[in-house]
């Protein structure tokens, strides 16, 4: 048997009702649920459909019996009588609420479901009250069952459509990736040092961004001296007694600059395979 959605009484007085209209209430008491959760109350259908003769009784109350008046309908005048109408009711730490604000508060999240509120009449306010909107009197309902029968009545029950999945957070209209130019994944560049004796690699964090070899410069000045200075974001490289700006930006959270710029310093030979991966810049110091 699959496991109940709701708690017994819930689910006991739903089975009462009609199947056609089950649907609704239980989307009812699931919204209710919600709100109540975040108010620290429980919520439950306490009441569903009623038979004319327990109408008949409500009806007795705060009449010919003790208490106060608790319904306008008799028996057969209540929608309760035609397995489409529930009371809610909320407790609190497992205690019924008889009376609470938010009985009223309630309401409209039945209303926002295609649900007739009993808290909407004006001459018996009924807050707990849900009941399917047939559009029809209480007497047309009789009359209906009466002569044509239950499924007649569930011709008035609309079918049950649940509500849209929640939408998602508009997506930013998709804009067409921009056309990657080939030089905006910047690519690893291994550095080699050449002093005629065989290439030999150095660990300079290196990468081929812009169609241009950018070195981390402080890589670079550890590995061949020189001295970098940075004043408000900007860096000089101070070498040989020259001090020359050099332009930088981020790769992968390193300063680098322009290969050609430190160069331009040294004024040294090189060679710059790019069909190569990594791709690979060879200095010649000597040469
Ligand atoms: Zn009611």
């Amino acid at each position: 048997m699959p496991t109940p959605e709701f708690e017994e009484r819930s689910e006991t007085n739903l089975a009462t009702l009609r199947p056609k209209a089950q649907p609704h209430f239980r989307a009812l008491l699931r919204a209710l649920k919600t709100y109540a959760l975040e108010k620290g109350l429980e919520v439950k259908i306490i009441s569903a459909n009623r038979t004319w003769a327990e109408q008949d009784a409500l009806f007795a109350k705060g009449r010919t019996k003790p208490g106060p008046k608790v319904t306008n309908a008799r028996g057969g005048q209540s929608n309760h009588n035609y397995q489409i109408a529930v009371d809610i009711g909320l407790f609190k730490d497992g205690k019924y609420l008889e009376e609470s604000v938010h009985y009223s508060k309630l309401g409209p999240l039945g209303e926002a479901l295609g649900l007739e509120w009993g808290g909407r009449w004006k001459d018996f306010p009924d807050t707990p009250h849900y009941q399917i909107k047939t559009g029809k009197r209480i007497s047309v309902l009789r009359e209906l069952v009466r002569t044509e029968g239950w499924d007649a009545l569930d011709e008035l029950i609309p079918d049950f459509s649940p509500a849209p999945e929640p939408t998602p957070a508009p997506t930013p209209t998709p804009t067409p990736a921009p056309v990657p130019s080939p030089v905006l994944e910047p690519d690893t560049v291994a550095i080699f040092l050449d002093r005629g004796e065989g290439a030999k690699k150095l660990s300079l964090d290196a990468w081929f961004s812009e169609s241009r070899v950018w070195v981390a410069i402080r890589d670079w000045t550890d590995f061949f001296g020189g001295t970098l200075v940075e004043k408000n974001g900007k860096f000089s490289l101070l070498l040989s007694g020259q001090s020359t700006p050099i332009p930088t930006k981020i790769i992968a959270e390193r300063t680098v600059a322009k290969f050609a710029d430190i160069n331009a310093v040294l004024s040294w030979d090189f060679s710059f395979d790019g069909a190569t991966r990594p791709r690979k810049l060879t200095i010649h110091p000597d040469r």
